[in-house]
């Protein structure tokens, strides 16, 4: 086990004025540093793993705040180190405070999902359960948590760790009749594997094909709004932003005008994209007309079309439609509550995709839409019992990496290469799968991965 000599310190909750703040000590000295600064009936070093503890804590005479402290000593601790929580007022100047005093008496200041990182290097956890931590924090509906805190329990790691040890057995077995052709034999032993082989490359494929659900469910549909001017769209995004539901996000980094808004339909969640573009009313011709759309649509995964169901179609439908065929669209027949001229018909014969009815005006047909989204994603509701979804680009790399080399053993053994040729193959595989669990990654990678975690996480 690697040793982890310093004691880190950082705060854990949020900095803004607030009810309780804490601040988090992990490593060798952290009760001897709480022993400095805490003062209640008890000295803390002595007292037991897992226990709370009321007191003050003080620099030197200064009494900076009441406080509990929480106790827990590694390996039975987030870390697997020896922890002290001190949950104080959480103003943000006391919160400091009490951080400076921590860092005055000994302990380094950690960096950004540092407490995390030495779970991992600990043994506390493998990487995929430590970079679920994180995804747990960033959740923004109810399937991504839950996606979340199912890899957190071990869903991915059993898989993989269920996977490599297969691997392994293969190799061992062939390396040792290799060695020892005398006491093993090989007789058949190709024929089997490529059985084998063949059920893993499934598995493989299955969790592969779960990463662009993966991606939908953490970071929400990317879904774009299109329409002829006046049809509705500006209203349509009214409707679907009022209610809760919206988490307007002006996203940094983008053209100035493109905001994209975060909306919650029923668990899964949307990122409406361009809602800028809807939104100025000046120009009424452009207004995520044709042009826009175009740009859109390209890297949607969703468009929303939205028809003036109480005009007759015109040519900047049928451009629209045109557009847009071979894409994933709902049609909004919108305006249901005026007298229509347009029939989901009329539509079909030109664009065959899931239509509903709605009145953005009346906020009528918005459960159908909702419907409609989940059944097109996620054939009508995502399950959580036992399935797992790969929400992550590097565990994902990794597993396409183990699926070429365990397609090229399947290969090999298929063109009667000999053995010592093919479990080189195989102890790829098994190592582009300890990438997920974190067995076979460098430090350089494991830096970064941690450093993009929170700050006291
Ligand atoms: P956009 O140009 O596509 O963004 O269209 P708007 O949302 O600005 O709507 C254009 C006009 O249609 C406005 O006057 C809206 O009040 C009206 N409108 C939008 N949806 C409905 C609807 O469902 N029923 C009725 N009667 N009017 C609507």
């Amino acid at each position: 086990m690697i040793k982890l000599t310093e004691t880190i310190t950082a705060i854990s909750t949020a900095m803004s004025d607030s009810g309780i703040g804490i601040v988090r000590m992990s490593g060798p000295e952290a009760f001897e540093i709480a022993d400095r600064i805490y003062k209640g009936k008890k000295q803390l070093s002595s007292q037991e793993s897992h226990t709370v503890h009321y007191g003050w804590i003080k620099d030197g005479e200064d009494t900076i705040d009441e406080v509990l402290v929480i106790l827990m000593r590694g390996p039975h601790s987030y870390t697997g180190e020896d922890t002290v929580e001190i949950n104080c007022h959480g103003g943000v100047f006391v919160v400091r405070k009490i951080l400076e005093t921590v860092l005055k008496n000994g302990a380094r200041a950690a960096e950004p999902g540092e407490f995390t990182k030495r779970a991992f290097l600990n043994g506390r956890m493998d990487l995929s359960r430590a970079e679920a931590v994180i995804d747990v924090i960033h959740s923004k509906n109810e399937f991504a948590l839950k996606n979340s805190v199912s890899q957190l329990r071990g869903s991915i790691q059993r898989k993989i760790q269920a996977m490599r040890d297969e691997i392994l057995y293969h190799t061992a077995y062939i390396e040792s009749a290799l060695d020892d052709p005398e006491h093993i034999s090989l007789d058949g032993y190709a024929e089997s594997l490529v059985e084998k082989t063949e059920k893993l490359l499934k598995e493989l494929k299955k969790l592969i094909n779960t990463a662009d659900n993966g991606r939908k469910i953490q970071e929400g549909i990317r879904t774009v709004i299109v329409g002829k001017p006046n049809a509705g769209k500006s209203s349509l995004l009214n409707v679907l932003v009022g209610e809760d539901r919206a988490i307007v996000t002006d996203i940094e980094g983008t053209t100035r005008d493109i905001l994209e808004e975060h909306i919650q339909l029923n668990g899964v969640s949307l990122n409406i994209v361009d809602t800028a573009g809807i939104r100025q009313t000046e120009d009424v011709v452009e207004k995520i007309g044709v042009d826009r759309a175009r740009n859109q649509a390209e890297e949607a995964d969703l468009i929303i079309f939205v028809v003036d169901a109480s005009r007759n179609l015109d040519e900047n439908d049928f451009e629209i439609m045109r557009m847009i065929e071979d894409k994933n669209v709902i049609v909004l027949l919108n305006k249901s509550d005026l007298k229509t001229m347009v029939t989901p018909k009329m539509v079909k014969e030109h664009l065959d995709k899931p239509m509903i009815e709605i009145s953005a005006k009346e906020e009528e047909g918005i459960y159908e839409l909702e419907q409609t989204v989940k059944e097109m994603f996620f054939q009508g509701g995502l399950t959580f019992n036992d399935e797992v979804y790969i929400t992550n680009v590097r565990q994902k790399e990794a597993l396409l990496q183990a699926f070429t080399s365990l397609s090229q053993v399947k290969e090999s053994i298929e063109s009667g290469m000999p053995e010592d040729f093919y479990t080189i193959d195989l102890m790829d595989a098994y190592e582009a799968l300890g990438n997920i669990t974190g067995e076979t990654i460098g430090e350089d990678l494991v830096n970064e991965i941690f450093s993009k975690f929170c700050m006291g996480k």
